[in-house]
């Protein structure tokens, strides 16, 4: 028979250098996660900043209450 079946292809996730199998099982390849994926796109950033930033944005309506 010659279906040898050829050793996984491992990378490291460029986010956390954890071993990615670089294949069907690892959709986010080189990444470990789609989590991993975002922050190195800088989208996690950008999504984190919109949470704060939504409180944040009556903050300087806020003052003016003060009075
Ligand atoms: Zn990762």
């Amino acid at each position: 028979m010659s279906n040898n079946n050829p050793p996984p292809t491992i990378v490291k996730c460029p986010t956390c250098s954890n071993a990615v199998v670089w294949g069907e099982v690892s959709p986010y390849r080189p990444f470990c996660s789609k989590r991993c994926q975002l922050i190195d796109l800088g989208e996690w950033a950008e999504e984190e900043k919109r949470i704060a930033g939504a409180p944040d944005m009556s903050d300087s309506d806020g003052w003016s209450e003060d009075h």
